[in-house]
Protein backbone atom coordinates (compact mmCIF):
# COMPACT_ATOMS: atom_id res chain seq x y z
CA UNK A 1 0.00 0.00 0.00
CA UNK A 2 1.20 3.47 -1.01
CA UNK A 3 -0.37 7.00 -0.60
CA UNK A 4 0.29 9.66 -3.19
CA UNK A 5 -0.11 13.27 -3.35
CA UNK A 6 -1.96 14.36 -6.30
CA UNK A 7 -0.09 17.57 -6.33
CA UNK A 8 3.04 15.64 -7.80
CA UNK A 9 1.31 14.88 -11.72
CA UNK A 10 3.58 12.29 -11.70
CA UNK A 11 2.84 10.21 -9.41
CA UNK A 12 -0.08 7.43 -10.29
CA UNK A 13 -2.82 5.97 -8.23
CA UNK A 14 -5.36 3.21 -8.43
CA UNK A 15 -7.83 4.46 -6.03
CA UNK A 16 -8.65 7.86 -5.69
CA UNK A 17 -9.60 9.30 -1.87
CA UNK A 18 -10.41 12.77 -1.85
CA UNK A 19 -14.11 14.21 -1.00
CA UNK A 20 -14.46 13.75 -4.79
CA UNK A 21 -15.13 10.02 -3.88
CA UNK A 22 -16.82 8.01 -1.29
CA UNK A 23 -13.10 7.52 0.39
CA UNK A 24 -13.13 11.57 1.05
CA UNK A 25 -12.62 13.13 4.51
CA UNK A 26 -16.38 15.00 5.06
CA UNK A 27 -14.86 16.52 7.99
CA UNK A 28 -12.03 19.18 5.88
CA UNK A 29 -14.68 20.84 3.75
CA UNK A 30 -13.18 23.97 3.55
CA UNK A 31 -15.45 27.09 5.20
CA UNK A 32 -17.75 24.50 6.39
CA UNK A 33 -18.42 22.96 9.54
CA UNK A 34 -16.94 19.75 10.71
CA UNK A 35 -20.34 17.21 11.28
CA UNK A 36 -18.37 15.33 13.88
CA UNK A 37 -17.01 18.53 15.78
CA UNK A 38 -18.71 21.69 14.25
CA UNK A 39 -15.26 23.95 13.76
CA UNK A 40 -14.61 25.09 10.75
CA UNK A 41 -11.51 22.87 10.15
CA UNK A 42 -10.38 24.56 6.91
CA UNK A 43 -10.22 27.84 5.10
CA UNK A 44 -10.48 28.84 1.41
CA UNK A 45 -7.87 27.44 -0.76
CA UNK A 46 -7.29 24.77 2.23
CA UNK A 47 -6.13 26.83 4.84
CA UNK A 48 -5.41 25.24 8.00
CA UNK A 49 -7.88 26.38 10.89
CA UNK A 50 -7.03 23.97 13.47
CA UNK A 51 -4.23 22.05 14.72
CA UNK A 52 -5.63 18.82 14.40
CA UNK A 53 -6.25 18.56 10.22
CA UNK A 54 -9.56 16.92 11.26
CA UNK A 55 -7.98 13.53 10.96
CA UNK A 56 -9.37 12.52 14.88
CA UNK A 57 -12.83 13.83 13.71
CA UNK A 58 -12.75 11.53 10.31
CA UNK A 59 -11.69 8.93 12.65
CA UNK A 60 -14.62 9.74 15.03
CA UNK A 61 -16.99 10.01 11.95
CA UNK A 62 -15.41 6.26 10.24
CA UNK A 63 -15.90 4.74 13.34
CA UNK A 64 -19.92 5.77 13.40
CA UNK A 65 -20.31 5.23 9.89
CA UNK A 66 -19.23 1.55 10.40
CA UNK A 67 -21.38 1.64 13.65
CA UNK A 68 -24.19 2.54 11.32
CA UNK A 69 -23.72 -0.13 8.65
CA UNK A 70 -22.61 2.18 5.76
CA UNK A 71 -22.33 -0.83 3.33
CA UNK A 72 -21.43 1.87 0.31
CA UNK A 73 -18.63 3.22 2.40
CA UNK A 74 -17.61 -0.64 4.36
CA UNK A 75 -17.67 -2.21 0.70
CA UNK A 76 -15.47 0.61 -1.07
CA UNK A 77 -12.63 -0.09 1.54
CA UNK A 78 -12.58 -3.51 1.56
CA UNK A 79 -12.85 -3.15 -1.74
CA UNK A 80 -9.03 -1.43 -1.47
CA UNK A 81 -6.19 -4.20 -2.37
CA UNK A 82 -2.78 -4.82 -1.17
CA UNK A 83 -1.00 -3.22 -3.49
CA UNK A 84 -3.25 0.02 -4.20
CA UNK A 85 -1.91 3.00 -4.26
CA UNK A 86 -4.14 5.50 -2.39
CA UNK A 87 -4.24 9.30 -3.86
CA UNK A 88 -4.97 12.42 -1.54
CA UNK A 89 -3.74 16.14 -1.73
CA UNK A 90 -2.05 15.49 1.93
CA UNK A 91 1.21 13.33 1.87
CA UNK A 92 3.37 10.39 0.01
CA UNK A 93 3.27 7.33 2.32
CA UNK A 94 5.02 4.20 1.80
CA UNK A 95 4.92 0.98 3.51
CA UNK A 96 5.03 1.14 7.69
CA UNK A 97 5.56 5.05 7.46
CA UNK A 98 1.79 5.25 6.81
CA UNK A 99 1.18 4.26 10.06
CA UNK A 100 4.57 5.07 12.38
CA UNK A 101 4.22 8.74 10.61
CA UNK A 102 2.27 11.41 12.12
CA UNK A 103 -0.77 11.34 10.84
CA UNK A 104 -1.52 13.70 8.55
CA UNK A 105 -3.90 12.56 6.01
CA UNK A 106 -7.07 10.75 6.39
CA UNK A 107 -5.48 7.80 4.41
CA UNK A 108 -3.62 6.92 6.86
CA UNK A 109 -6.82 6.61 9.20
CA UNK A 110 -8.15 4.85 5.85
CA UNK A 111 -5.33 2.22 5.91
CA UNK A 112 -5.95 0.94 9.44
CA UNK A 113 -9.49 1.07 8.94
CA UNK A 114 -8.83 -1.52 5.57
CA UNK A 115 -6.86 -3.70 7.71
CA UNK A 116 -9.71 -3.94 10.22
CA UNK A 117 -11.98 -4.56 7.92
CA UNK A 118 -10.14 -7.48 6.09
CA UNK A 119 -7.68 -8.59 8.26
CA UNK A 120 -9.29 -8.06 11.62
CA UNK A 121 -6.51 -6.39 13.36
CA UNK A 122 -7.46 -3.86 15.37
CA UNK A 123 -6.39 -0.38 14.00
ZN1 LIG B 1 -13.94 18.21 13.47
ZN1 LIG C 1 -5.13 13.31 2.69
Amino acid sequence: MKIIDMHNRNSKYTVRCDRATILGNPCSRPGAPCPICNKVHFGPGMKQLTPCRSIQCYRTWLWIEFEKENKELIAAIKAIKHDDTLACWCCEKEGTAIFLDQVVCHCQILFRAWRFLNEEVYP
